[in-house]
């Protein structure tokens, strides 16, 4: 008897990666992110997803701002 130690419930057969945190198919024996890599070249890949992460989030922000702006100056415009 075994019970499944991640229940997917709406990814599809992927699991998340202990080593890496990416994702890879429940089909794989390992995860085919990182069982290639080294300890040093896991940390690596672990800190630029990080950063990617943080990147997407500062984006996000950025395009929050501008439509900030552009909303302000639409209304400008269409106050004067
Ligand atoms: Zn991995």
């Amino acid at each position: 008897m075994r019970f499944p130690l991640f229940p997917s419930l709406r990814t599809g057969g992927s699991q998340r990666c202990e080593r890496c945190g990416l994702r890879f198919p429940t089909s794989k024996e390992q995860c085919n992110h990182c069982s290639k890599l080294s300890d040093t070249e896991v940390e690596s890949l672990r800190r630029r997803v990080e950063r990617e992460h943080a990147g997407h989030a500062e984006l996000g922000r950025v395009f929050l701002i501008l439509a900030a702006v552009v909303m302000a100056l639409v209304m400008l415009l269409v106050l004067r």
